[in-house]
């Protein structure tokens, strides 16, 4: 291993500090964002899932549509039959052959009223699924209308803060280097820990200025010392003295 360097426990803690303040402009950059990010994520998923409902009804209604078709075809081979049927009773041998004939005709006569029911089910049935996509469509409107809107916000403040978060990312990557990775990690998880995003802080009239609980004199003397990172036994943000903050505001 050539490259390895060793920091001492103040030029990490510098390290961190640093990171710290570049962190900290990233945090603010995403507040000004806001809920815009994810507003515009929820609707897009939101009008994906519109226009894919708005796709099955409009399959189901083709469906639909095809089953009136066979319906209609059925009931114009039934007229066809009765029409054979009529013409053959006028020439009928007995009366058998005539009751029979008759009872044919009957039964296509069911036949084409039945399927004239399923054909007026089945419009009803078109109606309904017409409400419902016209009812998807305007949804759909509203929402592409509304994620317009929000994008367009959303737009705004990334072309206003894109250089500035661009740079700051880089300082990001930069800093990160300089921090060996188990203290890198610890320096993320309590970040992910706290709202405000701070990991690191200053003794803040002595307390820690993360969660202002006391500090003992003893530990903050230590803590001055920059002998050992020394984290606050309250909250567990990494603690420094106030005049390494200081410098580290002025880098
Ligand atoms: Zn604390």
């Amino acid at each position: 291993m050539a490259n390895v360097k060793e920091y001492s426990v103040e030029e990490k803690l510098s390290s961190l500090l640093n990171l710290q303040k570049i962190e900290s402009k990233l945090d603010e950059i995403q507040i000004l964002k806001g809920e815009l990010p994810i507003e515009v994520s929820d609707l897009e998923d939101e009008i994906q899932g519109l226009h894919a409902r708005e796709t099955r009804i409009e399959e189901e209604v083709n469906g639909i549509t095809e089953f009136i078709e066979q319906k209609k075809n059925l009931i114009k081979e039934s007229q066809a039959l009765i029409a054979k049927y009529e013409k053959q009773s006028e020439n009928v041998k007995n009366n058998r052959e005539f009751e029979a004939i008759n009872k044919e005709i009957e039964m296509q006569t069911l036949e084409t009223k039945l399927a004239e029911k399923h054909i007026k089910d089945a419009n009803e049935e078109i109606s309904d699924k017409a409400r419902l996509l016209e009812s998807a469509k305007r949804n759909i409107a509203t929402k592409e209308a509304n994620l317009k809107h929000k994008k367009g916000e959303l737009e705004k403040i990334i072309s206003e803060t894109e250089k500035e978060e661009t740079e700051y990312s880089e300082m990001s990557k930069a800093a990160r280097e300089k921090v060996e990775p188990r203290l890198l990690a610890s320096f993320d998880r309590i970040r992910k820990n706290y709202r405000n995003g701070l990991a690191v802080v200053a003794i803040v009239r002595d307390a820690c200025g993360g969660c202002y609980n006391a500090i003992p004199p003893q530990r903050q003397s230590e803590i001055r010392q920059r002998k050992k990172i020394i984290v606050c036994e309250n909250c567990g943000r990494i603690l420094v003295d106030e005049e390494l903050q200081e410098q580290a505001k002025n880098v």
